[in-house]
């Protein structure tokens, strides 16, 4: 059986935002990549019909995974803001157990425990108890979303890891969520920002960094 990575995040666009580079090498490697999503995201377009904008974000996650190489991704499709809610009523936790233990999961992306988005830190939460609960043996890694600079000081031990080879398709991946973003220009800067100054400090020309949290 191949190794497989899984991302678990809070909206559709997270994972390539945070962790797309590491993906799209991990996928080049030869592992299998999966994506679970907490929620839809349809609150933050108030302009767009709730439906419409699901199903718009779906396909774009989909595409976004084509891109980056991965085996698929998980909707949950819970309420923005009410994660520890409907986590308990929808039987969350079983269902991320399942599927972690059915594809053999060595390691596992997700927020930092510092987010400033409460979506993010409720999720970075639940993976925590979940992987307590099953004793789970492989690594955990935090990423951030959106902070181009980031002034926080963290104990964590960091983890750069080189996407030279893979920004291109990190930015591909981020173009799928056209929709999503008013311009695309903030995106994409924050993302080249990141990408250039990690690669900076792990000597290469793009990286992305990670906390490792287990
Ligand atoms: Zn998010």
């Amino acid at each position: 059986m191949k190794e497989s990575i899984f991302v678990i995040c809070a909206h559709s666009d997270d994972q390539i935002l945070g962790p797309g580079g590491t993906l799209a090498k991990y996928a080049k490697e030869g592992k299998e990549i999966f994506t679970i999503i907490f929620s839809y995201g349809e609150t933050s377009h108030v302009w767009l019909k709730k439906k419409v904008s699901a199903e718009i974000r779906v396909k774009e996650a989909q595409n976004a995974d084509k891109v980056i190489g991965g085996s698929g991704v998980v909707f949950f499709g819970l309420k923005e803001g009410k994660f520890f809610e409907e986590v308990k009523n929808k039987d969350i936790k079983d269902k991320v157990k399942k599927l972690l233990k059915e594809k053999k999961s060595s390691r596992i992306f997700t927020h930092v425990p510092d987010d400033v988005h409460e979506d993010h830190r409720a999720v970075y939460k639940i993976v925590n108890e979940i992987l307590d609960e099953i004793n789970y043996k492989g690594d955990l890694l935090g990423f951030d979303v959106w902070n181009a600079v980031n002034i926080r000081k963290r104990h964590l031990p960091k983890v750069y890891i080189d996407i030279s080879s893979t920004f291109r398709i990190k930015l591909k991946a981020l173009h799928c969520f056209k929709s999503q973003f008013l311009a695309m220009l903030p995106p994409y800067l924050g993302v080249y920002i990141n990408a250039f100054m990690n690669g900076l400090k792990n000597d290469c020309k793009y990286a992305e960094k990670f906390y490792k949290i287990k």
